[in-house]
């Protein structure tokens, strides 16, 4: 049986089970028990939202460590294009890419390269007229997770392309067996700087994809410390970079829409905004739309959780590098065959299907669903609706979820409990004040 992968796990003992995360959740995937958090697997996104509020770092991302490349004998680094805004005046990127090659790899291929063919066979894919519009782009994992999740009937909406990352991979591979003939495919490691949780876990359970061709995931934040010493090294860097603007402002809101060069885009960020386009896009409020860029994190990648600078400043920091470079440096057909190029060649395509995945029904059992939202019906009135998280369920409505469960019970709900002590004392005062037996009460008085 498929089991999936998180990134984003719980350090139990530092969980101080203050309920920040708690009531951050966007799929409502975190309880309280015990004074600790719990996790509930199959809603996890792995977004990384708990990750930044948490107070005491007890939620973290797992991610494959530096020592995992001495696995290969080739190995190749894959700079997802946030990286490079996470660097003070930078003004070249062949420091970056000669850093990475400083630190250990045989060579670099940036995701940026990658994201800008993507963009070349994004605006063929919209041109073709029967696609179901608007389009929803699929390189932010956590948002298609969340729309198989919770948004059945967007599912055809998503974009069926491969991300940047997963051709890159392929492309670096194919390009590195040309190079080097000597080399067994099975040498070479292929390994992302992933600026956040929700691209590990893509690795770990690929989207619409039944194989990647990545090896491993390292976070931008290890990665950037191990750089800074390096850079600081290089003298004259190796003229290495072959990307342009589309390709490093992917990295940010808005620059996968806008190298579509069409102005027919919508394009929001942070988990709680795209919840609401998608409701909106679900209720058919949106119109005149054909492209929906939604990023989970704000800011775009930058804002990632494994990243080591504001997103705003990073965003503001590739804005100035623009300023270095052509428009892109890449066409399509340097990348794959094709004869036709006015198509988008099957191998960008996805080899799956995006399921649904219905984690938030109740049963699915249609008789048992209705019979349990009857009873949530039921429940659910009887708590104050303050939403505070004390009973250890997001809202009112999750614990009346939970009842029905069988994962909590009534009176985990402190307000009710604190209103019946109320009148349990009430009460006990009251029968006390008529039989008199205060005694010592009295006595002191
Ligand atoms: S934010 Fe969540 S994981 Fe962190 S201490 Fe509070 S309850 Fe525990
Ligand atoms: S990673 Fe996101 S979806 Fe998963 S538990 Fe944390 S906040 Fe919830």
């Amino acid at each position: 049986m498929f089991e999936y992968r998180h990134s984003v796990s719980l350090e139990s003992d530092k969980c101080k089970g203050c309920t920040n995360c708690l009531k951050r959740c966007p799929t409502e995937a975190i309880r309280i028990r015990f004074g600790h958090a719990v996790i509930k697997s199959e809603r996890c996104i792995d977004c990384g939202e708990c990750i930044r509020v948490c107070p005491y770092h007890a939620k973290k991302a797992l991610y494959d460590r530096f020592e995992s490349l001495n696995e290969y004998k080739y190995k190749i680094a894959l700079p997802a294009p946030a990286l490079y805004g996470q660097f003070d005046n930078l003004d070249d990127l062949d420091y970056v890419l000669t850093g990475l090659l400083d630190c250990g790899f045989d060579s670099v291929f940036e995701v940026a390269r990658a994201a800008e063919i993507i963009s070349e066979y994004t605006r063929r894919y919209i041109r073709e007229g029967n696609v179901k519009k608007p389009i929803i782009s699929s390189a932010c994992p956590a948002v298609v997770r969340l729309i198989s999740a919770r948004f059945p009937s967007l599912c055809e909406h998503v974009l069926p392309m491969l991300p940047p990352v997963e051709l890159a991979a392929r492309m670096a591979k194919r390009e590195a067996m040309q190079e080097h003939p000597e080399l067994d495919e099975h040498d070479i490691g292929v390994f992302f700087i992933s600026p956040c949780p929700a691209k590990v876990s893509y690795v770990r359970n690929p989207i619409g994809v039944s194989e990647t061709a990545i090896d491993g995931v390292l976070s931008m934040s290890d990665t950037y410390f191990k750089l800074v010493s390096a850079m600081n090294k290089i003298k004259t860097p190796q003229s290495l970079s072959k990307t342009g603007i589309i390709g490093i402002s992917w990295a940010g809101t808005g620059g996968e829409a806008a190298a579509l060069f069409n102005d027919k885009y919508l394009a929001a960020d942070g988990i709680e905004n795209v919840i609401k386009v998608l409701d909106e896009m679900e209720n058919d409020q949106i119109s005149g739309i054909e492209f929906i860029e939604l990023n989970a994190c704000n800011g775009g990648c930058v804002g990632g959780a494994l990243t080591v600078e504001n997103p705003y400043i990073a965003k503001a920091r590739l804005q100035n590098l623009r300023r270095y470079l052509p428009v892109s440096q890449n066409y399509i057909t340097n990348a794959v065959n094709i004869s036709d190029h006015s198509k988008v060649p099957a191998d960008v395509m996805w080899d799956k299907e995006l399921e649904y995945s219905p984690v938030f029904q109740l049963s699915k059992n249609a008789g048992e669903a209705i019979r349990k939202m009857s009873e949530i019906q039921k429940i659910y009135p009887k708590f104050p609706h303050l939403d505070c998280g004390s009973c250890g369920a997001p809202s009112c409505r999750a614990l009346a979820e939970d009842i029905v469960n069988k994962e909590a019970e009534e009176s985990d709900c402190i307000i009710n409990m604190r209103d019946e002590l109320k009148k349990y004392y009430k009460m006990f005062d009251t029968s006390r004040d008529k039989t008199g037996t205060d005694e010592n009460n009295s006595e002191n008085k």
